[in-house]
């Protein structure tokens, strides 16, 4: 494709200086997936697309994407911030690791397919107050297979069968069955409600996504599991996962202090 002028949505993922007045931004486009854009200016005062370019804002834009290269905005209308994200810490860790990962899974300027709904929905329901956490593991349990690890989640890797407790193995990148449990001695030793919720991860649709409650326990397995397999099987060290384990550690200690009080 040459550059031509489109018109597209898309999703500020971050904004970095470049020079003195302009900026380059990231965003997550319908159209090209990740793409660096180059926006002359816009450190400005009076800059006219100020609002339509602040981090966490979703909107229609015009502009000429470029696969290879730098692209460019020229217009943007129906932009709005997600408000609640920009300003709840926890909120805003979540979807920062979202979009840190969704830029590492992918190569900017390649089609994404249907990615770019999924991570729109993620941030619909973040913003809308459900779990950030929980469908932060959602994304991250799909995501696996775009890093080239891609678990069985639903039957027993050796037999096939489902109608036996499962329990995962990273050695055979999926569920063993309790026949099978021999195989490997360090499978993950899952509980019934562990394994349930991720088979349901690894294929929910978060566009149909109403509400989603677990409990604290099941939701620390679920994490638990999912940095195994982020920390062993796919190697990525990114700073807002980094951030998001410090925030976690203080939330424990701020736990533990107002339980000794
Ligand atoms: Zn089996």
């Amino acid at each position: 494709m040459a550059r031509v002028t489109t018109q597209f949505t898309g999703i500020i993922m971050y904004r970095q200086d470049y020079r003195e007045r302009d900026l380059l931004i990231k965003m997550l486009t319908d159209k090209i997936g990740t793409a660096m854009f180059f926006v002359k200016n816009a450190k400005k005062r009076g800059f006219r697309m100020t609002a339509d370019i602040l981090p966490f804002t979703h909107g229609t834009y015009i502009g000429s994407l470029d696969e290879n290269g730098l692209s460019f905005i020229n217009t943007a209308s129906d932009t709005s911030q997600y408000k609640n994200i920009a300003s709840d810490i926890s909120k805003n860790a979540y979807v920062t690791y979202i979009l840190a990962l969704v830029d590492s899974a992918f190569k900017d300027g390649r089609s994404i397919g249907g990615w770019f709904n999924q991570v729109a929905a993620a941030l619909d329901l973040i913003e809308k107050g459900l779990d950030e956490q929980i469908i932060t593991n959602i994304i991250e349990t799909q995501l696996l297979v775009a890093f080239g690890v891609a678990p069985i989640w639903d039957r027993c890797v050796i037999c096939g069968r489902n109608d036996l407790a499962l329990d995962f193995s990273e050695q055979y990148g999926g569920m063993l069955c309790q026949n099978h449990w021999s195989l490997d001695k360090h499978c993950l030793h899952l509980d019934r409600k562990t394994v349930y919720y991720l088979q349901q991860f690894a294929t929910i649709n978060l566009q149909k996504l109403n509400s989603i409650r677990i409990n604290p326990a099941t939701k620390r397995r679920l994490q638990q599991v999912l940095d195994t397999l982020y920390d062993n099987q796919v190697g990525l060290n990114l700073k807002s996962k980094r951030f998001i384990r410090q925030m976690n550690k203080w939330e424990q200690n701020i736990g533990k202090l107002s339980m000794n009080d």
